[in-house]
C-alpha cells in the first residue's frame, strides 16, 4: 500500500519525459526538413525577392512536427520504445516523403501534366526515401542521451534559424512595398530633347468594379461612393464604356497598349505582355514623363508577365500573410498551405492583407511617394495606381472578418446568398472610395490635383449568378463588360460632361496621349476620345468588340446600344460554338436569348463579329509565354482563377 502513490505517480513523470523526448525530435526532424524545404523553394521560385521563409519554414515545420512528436513520443513510450527514435523515426517516415511528393507535384506540375513523371513513380520515390530516412532517424535518436538530444536540437534551432536571419535580413522586410526597379539611365538627357510642359497623369484602375456600383453611374448603386463621384463631377464621365475582356490580363493589358486582346495575345494564365508593344508607359517616358506603376497582388499584371515595361519605377505589391505578418515567400511552404491557411479557414481569421493591399495603404504609399518626391525636378509624372478592393474575395470592407471566395465556396450550404455577396462587393467598394478620397484630398494638398490630368477606370466588371455564375473570366456578359471611365483634365476643363460616345478601354492609351500632347504610336487600335479642351474629339467606334482566349474558354461579343450577339466555345465533349443574341432595348440585363429567331440584326452584328476577328487577328503578335511557378499559381488561387 506505502508503495502505491509512487507507483501511480512515476507513469506520469514518465508519460511527460516521453512526450518531451518526442516533441524534442519532432522538432529536430521539423527543422532539418523544413530547411530543405524552404532552399528548395529558394532555388525554385523566380523573383523571390524576400527570403523570410529560410526562418519560418523551418519554424512552422519544427512547430508542427514537435505536436506529432508528443503523440508518437507518448505511444512509444508505453510500448517500452525509445520515445525519441520512434518520433524521429516516425516523422522522418512520414512527413519527409509527404513533403517531398507535394513539392514534386507542384513545382514539376507542367512535367507531370505532360506525364513526363508518373504519380506512381514519385509515390514509389517517396515511399523508399521515406522508409530509409525514417530508419537513419529511429537509429539515430533512440541512441541519444536525453541531454544530447537537447543539445542537438538546440544546435539545430540556432544553426537554422540563425542561418536564415543572416540570409533574410539584407532584403528584410517589406512585403507591403514589394519588389522596386528603378531605370533611371538616360533620364535627363531624355528630358533635355522635351521642353515642353506637360501635365501629370494619374491613371487609377480599380480591379474588378462595374460601372453600376457606383452612385454617379446608376443611382440604384447598392455601394455610395462619394469621392469617385465628385472626380465625375470635376470631370468627364462616359456613360457607355466597356471592356475588351472580362478579366485581369488581357483588360489590362488592352488599357495600357490600346491593342486588342487577339492582338496583344496576353490573354491566358501563362502568356506575357510582349516587348516589341509600344505601352502607353513606353510612350510618356519617350515623351520626357517619369513613369511610375504598381500592381497589387494580382499576378495578372505584375512584372513577371511584363506590365512593367515602359516604367521608370515600377512597384509589385505582395499580400501580407497571417497572424505574425509571416513574409510572401513563406506561404510557399507545405505547412503554412497545407495546415496554416485550413487554421484561417475555420477561424475565419481572414485579414484583407492575406489577399491584396486595401485602397488605404495604396493611397498612404502612394501620398510617401509623392510628399518624398523622388522624381527629378519639373519633369511630369504618370503614376499608375491599381486599387484591389472590389476583387474577390469579398470582405465588405472589413479590415478582417470572414470572406466570400469564388472558388472557395460555391456550392451547397456554404453557397453565400445573392444578398450576402453583393453586400460584401457593394462594401469592398465603399472601402475604396474612401482611400480614393484620401488620395484625391492628398493630391490637393500636395498641390497636384487641379493641373493633374486624373483617370478612373477598372478592368472588368463581376457576375452575381446573372448567368448562373459568379465572379468574372468566363463569358462576356454586360454585368463584366460595362466599366466605368472618367477623366478629369487639367482646371477641370468641361467638368461634368458625359459624352454618349461609346468609349473603349481600347481608346483609353490613345485619349491619355492625345490629352498629354504625345504622338499617338501607329500600331495602337484605339482612337483618341478627347481633344485636350475637353471637347469630344471623335464620335467614337460604332461597336464594343469583346473576347476570351483563356485556357478552356473561348469566346467574342460585339455589342452597340442596340444589341448584343455572342459566340463561344467552352472545351469538352461537344465544343460546338454557342450563340446568343439579345436585344438590349427589351432586355439589358441580357436574360432571353433571342438566336436563330430571323431578327436580322443578328445576322448584321454576326457579320461585324467575323470582320473583327479577321481585322484584329491580322496583326496579331507572336504569343509569348512563360511556366507559371509555384508561387504565382497560390496567389492566382487565393483570387478565385485557379481551382
Ligand atoms: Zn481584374
Amino acid at each position: 500500500m506505502a508503495d502505491a502513490p509512487e507507483s501511480e505517480a512515476k507513469p506520469n513523470t514518465q508519460a511527460l519525459d516521453d512526450a518531451m523526448r518526442g516533441a524534442v525530435a519532432g522538432a529536430c526532424a521539423g527543422l532539418l526538413l523544413g530547411a530543405v524545404e524552404a532552399c528548395w523553394i529558394v532555388l525554385n521560385t523566380r523573383d523571390l525577392f524576400e527570403l523570410g521563409l529560410l526562418v519560418w519554414g523551418p519554424f512552422l515545420t519544427a512547430s508542427l512536427c514537435a505536436l506529432l512528436g508528443i503523440a508518437v513520443g507518448v505511444i512509444a513510450g508505453r510500448f517500452g520504445a525509445s520515445p525519441a527514435g520512434a518520433a524521429m523515426g516516425a516523422l522522418f517516415f512520414a512527413a519527409g516523403p509527404t513533403l517531398a511528393r507535394y513539392r514534386v507535384l507542384i513545382d514539376f506540375k507542367t512535367a507531370i501534366e505532360r506525364d513526363a513523371v508518373s504519380h506512381g513513380s514519385i509515390f514509389l520515390a517517396s515511399l523508399v526515401a521515406g522508409l530509409a530516412l525514417g530508419a537513419v532517424g529511429w537509429v539515430l535518436a533512440s541512441r541519444l542521451s536525453r541531454g544530447r538530444l537537447v543539445a542537438f536540437a538546440s544546435f539545430f534551432a540556432v544553426a537554422i534559424l540563425g542561418f536564415g536571419w543572416l540570409a533574410s535580413s539584407p532584403q528584410t522586410p517589406r512585403v507591403y512595398d514589394g519588389v522596386r526597379k528603378v531605370e533611371t539611365a538616360n533620364l535627363s538627357k531624355r528630358n533635355a530633347l522635351h521642353g515642353v510642359e506637360r501635365p501629370d497623369i494619374i491613371l487609377i484602375v480599380a480591379d474588378t468594379l462595374r460601372a453600376d456600383f457606383l452612385s454617379s453611374y446608376d443611382a440604384r448603386s447598392p455601394a455610395r461612393t462619394t469621392a469617385i463621384d465628385a472626380l465625375a463631377a470635376d470631370g468627364i464621365r462616359f456613360p457607355h464604356a466597356c471592356a475588351q475582356s472580362s478579366w485581369t490580363k488581357p483588360s489590362f493589358a488592352t488599357l495600357i497598349t490600346g491593342l486588342h486582346p487577339r492582338t496583344h495575345t496576353a490573354a491566358s494564365k501563362t502568356a506575357v505582355l510582349p516587348s516589341e508593344i509600344t505601352t502607353l508607359g513606353e510612350a510618356l517616358r519617350d515623351a520626357g514623363y517619369y513613369t511610375v506603376g504598381t500592381s497589387n497582388a494580382n499576378p495578372n499584371n505584375a512584372s513577371w508577365a511584363n506590365f512593367d515595361q515602359g516604367f521608370t519605377e515600377w512597384y509589385d505589391f505582395y499580400p501580407g500573410f497571417a497572424w505574425w505578418d509571416v513574409p510572401w515567400s513563406t506561404t510557399h511552404t507545405i505547412v503554412y498551405q497545407r495546415v496554416v491557411e485550413r487554421l484561417m479557414r475555420i477561424g475565419n481569421g481572414y485579414r484583407v492583407h492575406h489577399f491584396y493591399q486595401p485602397a488605404d495603404d495604396i493611397t498612404n504609399w502612394a501620398l510617401r511617394w509623392l510628399g518624398e518626391w523622388k522624381r527629378p525636378q519639373n519633369v511630369p509624372l504618370f503614376l499608375s495606381l491599381h486599387y484591389m478592393d472590389p476583387h474577390q474575395p469579398h470582405l465588405g470592407g472589413r479590415e478582417v472578418g470572414p470572406m466570400l471566395n469564388r472558388t472557395w465556396r460555391m456550392t451547397g450550404d456554404d453557397m453565400p446568398t445573392l444578398e450576402t455577396m453583393l453586400e460584401g462587393y457593394a462594401g469592398d467598394i465603399e472601402a475604396m472610395d474612401r482611400g480614393l478620397e484620401k488620395l484625391f484630398e492628398g493630391l490637393r494638398q500636395l498641390g497636384i490635383y487641379d493641373d493633374a490630368i486624373v483617370v478612373f477606370t477598372s478592368d472588368h466588371g463581376q457576375e452575381f449568378l446573372e448567368h448562373e455564375s459568379w465572379g468574372h473570366g468566363e463569358s462576356l456578359y454586360a454585368e463584366q463588360l460595362n466599366v466605368p471611365l472618367i477623366v478629369k483634365l487639367p482646371q477641370a476643363r468641361a467638368a461634368g460632361s458625359t459624352p454618349q460616345t461609346l468609349a473603349r478601354q481600347l481608346d483609353v492609351a490613345a485619349t491619355v496621349l492625345e490629352l498629354a500632347g504625345v504622338e499617338v504610336p501607329e500600331a495602337m487600335q484605339g482612337i483618341a476620345l478627347l481633344a485636350p479642351s475637353g471637347e469630344v474629339a471623335s464620335p467614337g467606334a460604332a461597336h464594343c468588340f469583346a473576347s476570351l482566349e483563356r485556357e478552356e474558354i473561348r469566346a467574342e461579343a460585339v455589342q452597340n446600344r442596340e444589341a448584343t450577339f455572342i459566340e463561344s466555345v467552352v472545351d469538352g465533349p461537344n465544343p460546338a460554338p454557342t450563340s446568343e443574341f439579345f436585344d438590349l432595348a427589351r432586355d439589358p440585363l441580357q436574360q432571353e436569348n433571342l438566336t436563330g429567331r430571323g431578327d436580322p440584326r443578328e445576322a448584321a452584328l454576326a457579320r461585324i463579329l467575323g470582320e473583327r476577328v479577321a481585322e484584329v487577328d491580322a496583326t496579331r503578335l507572336e504569343k509569348s509565354q512563360v511556366e507559371l511557378d509555384a508561387g504565382l499559381e497560390a496567389q492566382l488561387r487565393a483570387l478565385g482563377y485557379v481551382e
